[in-house]
């Protein structure tokens, strides 16, 4: 039985005040926070076995490279990868882009082409353009329409046998939608091209299993599911994986180096130059084992129920609108109040303890549509409460009081 009472009491900095007032969190698109469960694991590590992994023969580094090797196995059984060498150690979602990015540069020729869609975050933009100039392939664009949605039949047009690559976010971190991930992924396998999935906004949310999407690469940070910053997770179909060159030279990645020649280790390591974030892996994993603890179906039933609640009760304060209207959306509330500039929104509401996101949430295409500047974004997670959306709902009012 869910008792968000009792989840709180996992989450020590929910207990805290700002400026004098409790903290009201509603910041988790950006980053969710940590259970005490995934704070010991830190301490633990620090405390009992911090050692490097994989070459040691003394036992704390044994005992880390079990406990790494451990989380890699519970995140691929969690995304259920067929192995668990499909499965990457990243820094987060954009270094797990850039690391496929960088692996097409030498498999794009000029003239092919790479779709995205108009609701990514910059992350999964900005490397595509890069390997766009680098290759001579050409980028084009699933738009998106009024509620926030894809307009997925133009997508279908836009696909083609030059179509060599399609990266969408499986929901958009400014608006909350839930795009149609398995329709994207199976007409894209269609005309023979490959799809990776950015999963940063949907793993807090939904439980995904890549092997029944079929999706040739997923990717997400820890931090945004209850883990540590600064480690995160590419999975890559196996066959993808083998294809792709390696993204950094150095130690950990490497069969054997002479000076003629090198060779490269077998997946995972092949992409994971270097010493990881060994203890950030750790807690990943056991950030995994907590929401799996809790499940996603109740998570995801507890979390539409804040957002209905949240939906009526800023609608109702005149002058408010909200961006992203689409059916199929998460916990996300992007809005704005008429003629009020959203920074300043944020402003008093940190004033009165509830942190928010104010600007173009790193998906500047998304407020040029919409002709803005920015939105207020008030995200919620499983440890939110409805009286905590009531203190929202008079912190906008109070806003609107003193700033108009
Ligand atoms: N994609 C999406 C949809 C995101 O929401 C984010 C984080 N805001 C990222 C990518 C980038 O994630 P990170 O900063 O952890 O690499």
């Amino acid at each position: 039985m869910f008792k968000v009472e009792d989840i709180r009491k996992d989450f020590p900095i929910l207990s805290r005040k700002v400026n004098g007032k409790p903290l009201v969190y509603f910041d988790n698109a950006a980053t969710s926070q940590t259970p005490k469960q995934v704070i010991d694991a830190i301490v633990d590590y620090y405390s009992n076995y911090n050692a490097n992994i994989h070459r040691g023969v003394h036992t704390l580094s044994q005992e880390a490279t079990d406990l790494y090797e451990q989380a890699r196995h519970k995140i691929q059984t969690h995304f259920n990868a067929k192995f668990s060498h499909e499965i990457i150690f990243t820094s987060g979602t954009t270094h797990s882009i850039n690391l496929v990015a960088n692996g097409f540069s030498s498999l794009l020729k000029k003239g092919d082409e790479i779709i995205v869609s108009a609701l990514e975050h910059h992350s999964n933009i900005v490397p595509w353009q890069m390997l766009c100039e680098r290759t001579g392939a050409i980028l084009k664009v699933i738009p998106m329409n009024q509620q926030g949605e894809l307009e997925i039949a133009d997508y279908d047009k836009l696909l083609s046998k030059n179509t060599k690559l399609v990266f969408v976010n499986h929901v958009s971190n400014a608006l909350g939608t839930i795009n149609p991930i398995q329709y994207i992924i199976e007409k894209a396998h269609h005309v023979g091209a490959a799809v990776l999935i950015d999963g940063a906004q949907s793993c807090p949310h939904i439980k995904t299993d890549v092997q029944a999407l079929d999706v040739d690469f997923y990717v997400t940070s820890a931090h945004k599911i209850c883990g540590p910053t600064g480690v995160g997770m590419l999975y890559g179909k196996e066959e993808w994986l083998k294809k792709l060159p390696p993204y950094q030279g150095g130690g950990e990645m490497i069969a054997e180096v002479t000076f003629e020649k090198t060779t490269y280790a077998d997946l995972p390591h092949k992409f994971e130059a270097g010493t990881p974030n060994i203890c950030g892996g750790i807690a990943f994993g056991v950030a995994i084992d907590y929401m799996n603890a809790i499940g996603f179906e109740t998570i995801a039933t507890y979390e539409n129920e804040l957002l209905e609640y949240a939906t009526n009760e800023l609608l109702k304060i005149d002058g408010l609108k909200i961006y992203g209207t689409a059916k199929n959306k998460t916990s996300v509330i992007s809005f704005n109040l008429a003629g009020i500039h959203p920074y300043d929104v944020g402003s008093i509401l940190d004033k009165l303890g509830i942190a928010v996101r104010t600007g173009h949430h790193c998906a500047q295409p998304i407020m040029d549509y919409y002709k803005i500047p920015g939105t207020v974004r008030a995200s919620f997670s499983f440890y939110n409460t409805k009286s905590e959306i009531d203190t929202l709902v008079n912190g906008v009012k109070k806003a609107k009081m003193m700033l108009s």
